[in-house]
């Protein structure tokens, strides 16, 4: 499996990518979530990226480009991944086309989770992740049974730095601006497929399953 999911945030990329990893034995690459640990183990590349992170603004291009590109020659990719808030503008998706060209790979599909704006701000806001198993909780839709710990494994909840509403903000107005024409990019390659991101978390993995199984994945 070689695919990218698409889709504004908080739309649910990451809940989904996770069932993907666990139903068929793949990688998910989250740049979020790499740069994340590079910020958090203050690294050059961690600090380098934070000041745009915390804006709700892109990291540049060459920062992100390098993870991916050393996270894709690593060997658990081999059975396949899932890029999750990767590419996020068309300079990334036709570096991403160049990159997979070079080892001899090409995307299957991008699938775009399709949110309305109106219910993001609030999925946002509210989300909680666990700190120990990365379990994902919403204070509004989802709430945890005892609040600020994890119901899967009882580890502590924490909001993200940039779910804040002025940084949400402007991570849509980023969405809208630069990543959203990835749409029309990937239809032209005939490879989009939508799937109405307001459904139940199942409904939502049983409809990739059946994205993917027409597609050969
Ligand atoms: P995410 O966890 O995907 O919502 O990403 C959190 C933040 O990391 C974004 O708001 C950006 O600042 C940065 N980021 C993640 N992925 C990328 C990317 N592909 N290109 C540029 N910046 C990114």
């Amino acid at each position: 499996m070689r695919i990218v999911l698409l889709g504004a945030p908080g739309s649910g990329k990451g809940t989904q990518a996770k069932k993907l990893v666990d139903q068929y034995g793949v990688v998910q690459i989250s740049t979020g979530d790499l740069l994340r640990a590079a910020v958090s183990a203050g690294t050059p590349l961690g600090r380098a990226a934070k000041s745009a992170m915390d804006a709700g603004q892109l990291v540049s291009d060459d920062i992100v480009l390098g993870m991916i590109r050393e996270r894709l020659s690593q060997p658990d990719t081999a059975r396949g991944y899932i890029l999750d808030g990767f590419p996020r503008n068309l300079a990334q998706a036709a570096a991403l086309d160049a990159l997979l060209a070079e080892i001899g790979q090409s995307l299957q599909a991008a699938i775009l989770l399709d949110v309305p704006f109106m219910d993001l701000m609030r999925r946002l806001t509210g989300r909680q992740t666990c700190r120990q198993c990365g379990a994902v909780f919403n204070r509004y839709t989802h709430p945890s049974r005892v609040p600020g710990v994890c119901d899967v494994c009882g580890g502590e909840l924490f909001s993200r730095d940039d779910d804040n509403e002025k940084t949400v903000n402007q991570r849509l107005t980023v969405f809208t601006e630069q990543t959203a024409p990835l749409i029309e990019f990937y239809q032209q390659q005939g490879k989009l497929d939508r799937i109405d991101g307001t459904q139940s978390i199942e409904a939502i993995t049983a409809q990739f399953q059946r994205v993917l199984s027409q597609r050969g994945v």
